[in-house]
């Protein structure tokens, strides 16, 4: 199994969970094992596009000794969510594992039925522990401490269905999930645990005297420690918006998100296409990006193919033509987006700085977009970063969030000016939805913006609550993301 997900936003939250769920099925490693992947690392981004990856998290499931993995994995908002889904789901997957060869260590999953069956078991023993764990048909209790149970020695578990009431009965079990308990004694009988749960079963099988763990090379537990990378703090000034922030984002968007799509057609190409109009048109950035950028328009609006495989684009962008004036550098440098921690703001952070920035700057140089179809339609930047969310962005669940927000109230938009204040607003609706939440970053809290210090014109009272100066606002905003305020400091 590859358990892909983002190390930013929306996923990060469950970064925690993710940790838990890995130390809950570690000890499944003999028949399947986890491994995390962080696609928002460039590092593995080749990795990640082999993988066919482009949401957060995303699994995908190896059959052994093959290197093919399965698809549709994707994982869902909702239900899925719940790890207990996430642990039936690769159970279901070793139960289906039938083809090929099944892990030689996997044990079987499948209920002994008969009731024949489950009284040899009490016979045919040899010296250790036999658990038999009583359950509905449709239970994966008794699946998950077999896998539980599965480095130890001294003790096998089976699991049994508990239709049969005669049976159940005549063993004195009283209700199921239970488990019934052969000691290497041949004494037996039902065994009262105190609440009938996987964690409650596993535990008390594994404190049994003589049931220990087996002394095989097991994988290694991950170390927290190991990916954390030292990072050079750079001195800001929150007030201005930073080149490097901006075309950082614009190096991971282009190499590294777009990138983990293989080919795009249909939507997806018309969506990138008019993606990168806009900010060819609008960046008001160096020179040598704004160049590439004009150059990769100019490039995609010339082809008559309504399929293109993504490397033609990234031949295109990763052309060193620093000499002849074109280029956009080919790493992270955060400065205004630079979290405390390295998984957090950087990409998402830029994102929406580099959303904003066009935003203001349709607005203040509409002559920018004349001839692109753009020109005229107050909507059409907001609409097409949409798009782009909805398409592209890694983070699903941030995605659906936008879009949300966009069908409830996007259509009411009819200037340049609603289109910035209207970004705003949305943005400061996340904000407060983040606000506490696990990828907030407490050095820059989750908080209506802007803050009274950067513009204390924008923050009046009205009747004693704090509310907002919208004209101020729009004003602060057109300056802030306006080409003046921006720094070069940093950029390589
Ligand atoms: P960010 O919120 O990323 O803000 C970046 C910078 O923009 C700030 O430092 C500030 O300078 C400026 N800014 C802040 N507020 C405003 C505003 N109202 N108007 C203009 N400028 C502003 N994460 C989730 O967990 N769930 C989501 O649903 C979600 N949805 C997202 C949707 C989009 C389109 C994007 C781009 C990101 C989304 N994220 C979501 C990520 C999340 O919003 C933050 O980007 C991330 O947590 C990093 O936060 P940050 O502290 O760097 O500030």
């Amino acid at each position: 199994i590859v358990n892909t997900h983002k190390s930013w936003c929306a996923c990060s939250s469950y970064a925690a969970q993710w940790q838990k769920f890995v130390g809950g099925v570690f000890d499944w490693a003999a028949a399947i094992r986890v491994a995390a992947l962080d696609c928002a690392e460039e590092k593995n981004h080749q990795v990640c596009r082999a993988y066919d990856i482009h949401f957060y998290p995303t699994f995908r499931y190896f059959r052994a000794f093959t290197k093919e993995f399965t698809t549709g994995e994707n994982f869902k908002a909702g239900a899925d969510r719940e790890l207990p889904t996430v642990r039936r789901s690769m159970i279901d997957f070793l139960q289906n594992h039938t083809e090929g060869g099944r892990p030689p260590a996997c044990p079987s999953l499948e209920p002994v039925l008969r009731p024949s069956d489950i009284l040899s078991l009490f016979e045919n023993h040899g010296g250790h522990y036999v658990a038999v764990i009583f359950e509905s048909n449709s239970s994966y209790v008794g699946r998950e401490v077999i896998l539980d149970l599965l480095p130890y020695e001294n003790v096998v578990v089976k699991r049994a269905l508990g239709s049969d009431r005669a049976v159940l009965e005549k063993l004195g079990v009283p209700s199921v999930p239970a488990c019934y308990l052969i000691y290497p004694n041949r004494t037996r009988g039902f065994v009262n645990i105190a609440k009938p749960l996987r964690s409650f079963f596993s535990a008390y099988l594994k404190s049994l005297p003589g049931v220990r763990k087996k002394m095989l090379s097991s994988p290694e537990k991950p170390s927290e420690e190991e990916n954390v990378e030292t990072q050079v703090w750079r001195e800001f000034d929150r007030s201005r918006l930073y080149t490097a922030d901006l075309e950082s984002t614009l190096h991971y968007l282009l190499r590294v998100e777009l990138a983990a799509h293989r080919s795009l057609a249909g939507e997806e190409l018309k969506t990138l296409k008019d993606f990168i109009t806009l900010i060819a048109k609008l960046f008001p950035g160096r020179l040598p990006v704004v160049k590439l950028l004009e150059m990769l328009q100019e490039w995609l609006a010339s082809l008559p193919l309504d399929k293109i495989p993504y490397n033609a684009v990234l031949d295109l962008v990763n052309n060193k033509m620093r000499i002849s004036g074109i280029f956009l550098t080919d790493h992270v440098k955060w400065v205004g987006c630079q979290g405390s921690r390295p998984e957090l703001r950087g990409y998402p952070c830029g994102l929406w700085k580099l959303f904003h920035t066009l935003t203001v700057q349709a607005g203040a140089r509409p002559e920018a977009l004349a001839g692109t179809g753009f020109e005229g339609a107050p909507q059409a930047v907001l609409q097409t970063l949409r798009r782009y969310v909805s398409t592209f962005f890694g983070c699903r669940e941030c995605g659906k969030h936008f879009e949300e927000m966009a069908q409830e109230s996007l259509d009411a938009v009819r200037t340049p000016d609603q289109a910035v204040l209207w970004l705003w607003r949305k943005h400061n609706v996340v904000n407060s939805r983040l606000a506490g939440h696990p990828s907030e970053d407490p050095r820059f809290p989750k908080a209506p913006w802007p803050t009274p210090d950067l513009c204390p014109a924008c923050h009046e009272e009205v009747k004693g609550l704090d509310s907002w100066d919208e004209g101020q606002v729009l004003s602060f905003l057109k300056q802030h993301y306006s080409r003046g305020n921006l720094l070069d400091t940093y950029s390589a």
